[in-house]
């Protein structure tokens, strides 16, 4: 069933033509800094005396204005998604699918600026910005095909009568997603209630309403009918609980904290007065995860596993490894190990558009956090590598290694969301699943281990959503390795699959009898 789907490939940015085109599309960028963007409601572009602004991670400059949604206008955005889903959700699954891959057309063709506004405005650097890109390209193609194929329907056992079994739409959805992959988290959610035949009301996270409001635009040039897709940026506080008990809304498509996300869950449940479903609450929330390292590892290829899953992006992917659980018979080795790729990331620091290994934290909130945490660790360990931080010029905190934590520690069990390891030193295997499984989050994880026994107690034991042997605990890419985690880090949804579409679908079985 897989067969003709491919994973779109990265752009080789060490290549002269890819360097020159996305550095002129950071020229574009600049020219336009400081524009202002206007919500987009059944295709009406709406301008707000309130505004969010977009500043820039790597420098603190202004981006741009988004316009801020009132309560008011999340209505007229609700009630315009409605009356959008009449015509959209009877609308051949052809033509939804046909407006996909002109979105996937158009991404393509704007590659380079969509990667440059990325860049300028998550503080990512160029290699994850296109990666980011292609896993986009990778829910829209994955979408498409396993709509293609759900639109005939669940197959039966056959009888007398007539029978049939199909998928449909369900409503008005509400997507809410985190600033860290602006565009992929945002398009995915897009993508999968564009295809299903739902309408969609999108608040993007207020750090991150530019790339928000590009892809959008880039939704209306690829022919999906105004209404279908509505943008609008708002603070969480102000209109997140409202768009999320409204009564017309059948679902919720969350990625972001786990404190949100079980806020959104809680204010879902409730019944507002008009409502006539129970709503579906798709919630991929926050990770602690953990890389386990065995007395059989390959301890160098483990300390770049580790280093790679902990700092790259800052460490500010859910998937970032944050805890290194080590036997204390390879721990000294293995921790000298892991400072010497850490200092390799520590000497190329820079700004999201110099394309340094490492670049900024999204936000003066975030690095007052991250912060905060490696002071904390500063008394619960040693620190062994970065430990230092400015806010000067942008929000840039070194990485950050600290050994000898205990299992008990807040930095061992607290998600961080920032560029800081906890090294931990456990006495058998069995001790480093039992720390591993003792968080409230499962989400990723890895572990390091040549010896066959281990490898399958893990496979069983290990309880996380998406489990790695010897390689990092980052970098799921569509299809090969779905995405979504256990307990506390979600509702397990994995995306790209034909099985998360069904969160979005109702299944309708239909029978005729046939006899006079
Ligand atoms: P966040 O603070 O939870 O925000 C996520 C989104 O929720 C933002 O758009 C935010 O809007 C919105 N929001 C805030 N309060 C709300 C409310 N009361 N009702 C409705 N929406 C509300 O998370 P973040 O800082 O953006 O992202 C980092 C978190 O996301 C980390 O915990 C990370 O692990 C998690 N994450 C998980 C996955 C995964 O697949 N499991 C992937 C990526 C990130 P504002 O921006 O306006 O506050």
């Amino acid at each position: 069933m897989l067969e003709g789907f491919k994973n779109a490939a990265e752009l080789d940015f060490s290549l002269a033509e890819n360097k020159r085109k996305i550095e002129e599309a950071f020229q574009q960028v600049d020219a336009e800094k400081g524009r202002v963007y206007p919500l987009i409601i059944g295709g009406e572009r709406i301008e707000t005396e309130k505004k969010i602004t977009s500043l820039s991670p790597s420098t603190k400059e202004v981006l741009g204005y988004a316009c801020s949604c009132s309560q008011e206008l999340a209505e007229k955005a609700i009630l315009a998604a409605n009356e959008a889903f009449k015509k959209w959700s009877l609308t051949p699954v052809d033509e939804r699918i046909r407006c996909l891959k002109k979105l996937a057309v158009l991404l393509d063709e704007n590659r380079f600026i969509i990667d440059a506004w990325n860049v300028e405005e998550s503080g990512k650097n160029w290699g994850e910005a296109d990666g980011e890109l292609c896993e986009q390209l990778d829910f829209i193609n994955s979408y498409a095909m396993h709509m293609a194929k759900l639109d005939q329907g669940l197959e039966l056992v056959p009888t007398d009568e007539y029978t049939k079994c199909i998928y449909i739409p369900i409503g008005v959805g509400v997507a809410v997603p985190p600033w860290n992959f602006p565009l992929s988290l945002l398009g995915g959610m897009v993508a999968a209630a564009v295809v299903t035949g739902n309408t969609i009301v999108c608040k993007p996270s207020s750090d991150t309403p530019i790339v928000a409001y590009k892809f959008i635009e880039l939704c209306e040039k690829a022919g999906i009918p105004a209404g279908v897709v509505n943008y609008i940026p708002g603070s969480g506080s102000d209109i997140g609980d409202y768009i999320v008990e409204h009564p017309l809304t059948r679902f919720i498509n969350f990625t972001g904290s786990k404190k949100v996300g079980c806020r959104i869950n809680e204010h879902a449940a409730k019944i507002s007065e008009g409502q006539k479903w129970i709503k579906r609450v798709v919630a991929e929330m926050g990770g602690k995860n953990a890389i386990v390292v065995d007395s059989s590892a390959n301890i160098k290829k483990a300390a770049q596993g580790i280093v790679a899953s902990a700092f790259t992006f800052q460490g500010q992917k859910c998937s970032a490894c944050s805890r290194a659980i080590v036997m204390s018979d390879v721990y000294e080795e293995l921790v000298a190990a892991v400072v010497e790729e850490a200092n390799k990331m520590k000497a190329n620091q820079g700004s999201g558009r110099s394309n340094a290994a490492m670049g900024p934290v999204i936000n003066q909130g975030a690095y007052n956090s991250i912060t905060n945490y490696i002071e904390i660790g500063r008394q619960e360990g040693t620190i062994v590598c970065g430990g230092n931080y400015s806010d000067a010029e942008g929000y840039y905190i070194e990485p950050t290694v600290i050994r000898d934590i205990t299992r008990d520690a807040r930095i061992a069990n607290e998600e961080i969301f920032g560029p800081v390891l906890a090294i931990i030193k456990v006495d058998s295997f069995d001790e480093a699943l039992d720390v591993v499984n003792q968080t409230e989050y499962g989400l990723t994880g890895s572990v390091y281990s040549e010896n066959r026994e281990n490898i399958m107690k893990a496979k069983i034991g290990f309880h996380v959503g998406n489990l790695y042997f010897n390689r990092k605990s980052t970098a799921a890419v569509v299809l090969q390795h779905p995405f979504g985690g256990f307990n506390m880090s979600g509702t397990d949804a994995k995306t790209g699959t034909s099985d998360y579409l069904t969160n979005f679908l109702n299944l309708k079985s239909i029978t005729e009898d046939l006899t006079d």
